[in-house]
């Protein structure tokens, strides 16, 4: 698609000088394309217009008139200003205020036509006004149509200098230089099943709608012009996911496994426990993977407490008794060293060693154990990411697990796949992705879910309080040491403030030691001590000669210890509701009822009571995650924010989930049949490189 129109860069656009070009560009828009997958961020019906006399105080409005005269107020408060105008239409006045935006005195003048909308309010004496609305002035550009105004009027995000009406002007002109149809992408027999428009139909109505359109329909994208541009951008994405999955199908892996009846019989007897149905299943369909020519490449979800630990040890039991070898890769020092000791035991009596790689081990140990691991002597290893980096070379790497995989950026777990020359690689995360996300940033994975948990679970009790209850709290710390159990306190950590943040846990430790719980075993872990200072205090707290561990996050991941069953969550309020949830996935393990407390410092937002009182009201993980998603938008989940989630650009996961449901089936269909057209092929290898940087789809 050389001749593609849509790839136009902008700057060729009328009005599209050099400043304009760079403030599109940062805005993420450098062509005709991409200026017209940007939806406006909402639709005002300009057609029709609320009479200045009939405005109420309270109400949403917009309105066209004239300004009669602006200019600065002057207010007594220092550093405060406020910018007022006094607006006509055939029907009244209304004043107009703008609290703290000076500059308008060189956007607003007298005579000029304007279209405001925003709320209205009483201001005391002063009567009805209408307080800080958007404004738009309008001009005769001279482009024969009405854009701006007397029909549907798309209001775009503004960017520096590209204000919502300039972007408007650029959308009309973009959408005025295709002249001939367009090519499609998306497959003729949807679209026409659908009822979508053709593509240049389509991207004419999402900007310009017919006069007839529902507004609601409109700015909740569910007319058939939006939803057939969103679909198109989910299924490019999710053909290029599906095309990276064949093409990992294609590659020979070097270590395959075999299993029979013998094998069975020897994984069955190191078996620590009879497994759930979940986790069953789960190492069915590993072990089914790791039979194959081609590498695995699987997710593996389940709850905190669901027992994820044990189906990667069977699946590393496959690989050991193959004659291969299995490395387990876990965020945190501490959650590796206990998983050392975990596959220790289990594997205890059996011909198989286990080593561990962390950060701070000393050179020489380090040196002896890489040795070891070359030489196929060590054929477990466990370790944090140290195992990425370092130059750790295997004998036969076949299988390779990734606990807490949400921990991990996605180049680490890239880099360890790279090492072992196409290892099976096995996913787990206890952060349950909601399935529309999942098919997003895994698109290109195989997911396993467990849904049950190991049987006699107790349901842990979750309260939400204010810091000012704390002597209560105290005394159901006190009953639960007297009857044998014990119990954590978590302090969040922010990095921003960091020092402050560890001062506050550690003069806590001290002040519950001293003046809370003269009586009782308190002690301190964060990340800042020496590991072995870590282990000793974890292993005491295991050994339960601890009573209460104040801890930061450290303890989030992992962590098992079954006679634990309170937890009080300080400041709960700092903290994500996914974070609550593993948190709280740390109690509840044992025979014992369990107990959590949120304590919040009042007053709290409106989103921390929700968030606070969803994690009361709910255990089941994956419940959470789309309550999370709801709350906080899907790019915070995989902590992408910042480069921009590459996918999203007409598309909602959570809004559009049926439209990504539907990109992602259609994609693997036409893949897994080799029915790919050609240029929908080449279409999607040049989006992917352009548009999400990445070189290659395979
Ligand atoms: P997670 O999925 O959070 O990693 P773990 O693997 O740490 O969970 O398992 C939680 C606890 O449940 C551990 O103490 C583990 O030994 C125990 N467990 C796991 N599976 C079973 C089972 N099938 N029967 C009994 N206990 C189990
Ligand atoms: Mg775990």
């Amino acid at each position: 698609m050389r001749d593609d129109p849509l790839q136009t860069p902008l700057q060729f656009l009328k009005g599209v000088g050099p400043r304009k070009a760079a403030d599109l560009e940062k805005a993420g828009l450098r062509t005709v394309e991409d200026l017209l997958v940007c939806f406006p961020r909402r639709y005002e019906d300009r057609s029709r217009f609320q009479p200045i006399a009939s405005l109420r105080p309270g109400a949403t409005a917009a309105i066209l008139g004239t300004i009669i005269s602006c200019g600065v107020a002057s207010t007594r408060r220092p550093g405060f200003s406020l910018f007022t105008a006094l607006v006509q239409d055939e029907s009244g006045q209304v004043k107009v205020v703008w609290p703290n935006q000076k500059f308008l005195k060189d956007v607003l003048k007298p005579h000029q036509r304007v279209v405001l909308f925003g709320r209205t309010e009483y201001w005391g004496s002063r009567g009805l006004q209408l307080t800080a609305p958007e404004y738009e002035v309008l001009q005769d550009d001279g482009e024969g149509e009405p854009l701006h105004t007397g029909r549907i009027v798309p209001i775009y995000e503004r960017t520096g200098s590209v204000t919502p009406n300039v972007h408007r002007t650029l959308t009309h002109r973009a959408l005025e230089t295709l002249t001939a149809p367009l090519p499609d992408v998306v497959p003729a027999t949807l679209a026409s099943r659908h009822g979508w428009p053709d593509r240049r139909t389509a991207f004419r109505q999402t900007h310009f709608p017919d006069p007839e359109t529902a507004i609601e329909a409109l700015n909740t994208a569910a007319t058939a012009a939006q939803r057939r541009i969103i679909f198109e951008d989910f299924f490019v994405y999710q053909t290029g996911l599906a095309l990276r999955r064949r093409e990992n199908a294609a590659v020979r892996k070097p270590h395959v496994v075999r299993v029979d009846d013998a094998l069975r019989q020897r994984v069955r007897d190191v078996l620590p426990f009879k497994l759930t149905a979940g986790q069953r299943e789960a190492v069915r369909e590993i072990v089914a993977d790791m039979q194959r020519a081609w590498p695995m490449q699987r997710l593996l979800q389940g709850d905190v407490g669901s027992g994820k630990t044990v189906v990667a040890f069977l699946a590393a039991m496959v690989a050991l008794e193959n004659g291969f070898q299995v490395a387990v890769m876990a965020p945190t020092e501490l959650l590796a060293e206990q998983h050392l000791h975990t596959f220790q035991r289990w594997l205890f009596g059996t011909r198989f060693r286990v080593g561990l790689l962390v950060g701070r081990q000393g050179d020489g140990a380090r040196r002896r154990l890489t040795e070891e691991i070359a030489a196929g002597e060590v054929q477990l290893v466990i370790g944090t990411h140290a195992l990425v980096q370092e130059a750790v070379r295997f004998r036969a790497l076949a299988l390779t697990v990734v606990d807490e995989q949400h921990r991990f950026g996605v180049l680490q777990r890239g880099l360890l796949a790279e090492k072992g020359l196409h290892p099976d690689v096995l996913l787990m995360t206890a952060t349950p992705i909601p399935r529309t996300l999942a098919l997003t940033a895994c698109g290109d994975m195989d997911v396993s879910v467990m849904r049950d948990r190991p049987p006699g679970r107790q349901p842990v009790q979750t309260l939400v309080r204010p810091e000012s209850r704390r002597d209560e709290i105290y005394g159901l710390i006190r009953a639960a040491v007297a009857a044998g159990r014990q119990v954590y306190v978590v302090y969040p950590i922010i990095e921003s403030s960091e020092k402050t943040d560890l001062k506050a846990a550690t003069t806590m430790a001290a002040h519950l030691t001293e003046s809370v719980f003269p009586e009782l075993t308190v002690a301190l872990l964060h990340g800042r001590l020496k590991a072995d200072e870590k282990e000793d205090v974890m292993a005491r707290f295991a050994a339960g000669r601890i009573d209460v561990l104040v801890s930061t996050t450290v303890i989030e991941v992992g962590v098992d210890v079954p006679n634990a069953t309170v937890m009080v969550v300080e400041h709960a309020e700092r903290f994500g509701l996914a974070q609550l949830h593993q948190l709280r996935g740390r109690i509840g393990r044992g025979a014992h009822a369990s107990t959590c407390v949120l304590l919040y410092a009042a007053p709290w937002s409106e989103e921390s009571r929700a968030r606070l009182t969803a994690v009361a009201d709910s255990e089941d993980g994956f419940a959470l995650a789309e309550q999370d998603l709801a709350l906080r938008g899907p790019g915070d989940l995989f902590g992408t924010r910042q480069s921009g989630v590459p996918w999203l650009r007409a598309g909602d996961p959570v809004r559009d989930a049926d439209l990504l449901g539907l990109a992602h089936d259609e994609a693997r269909r036409l893949v897994d049949a080799g029915e790919v057209p050609p240029a929908l092929e080449a279409h999607v290898r040049r989006v992917w490189h352009q548009q999400f940087g990445l070189v290659t789809v395979g």
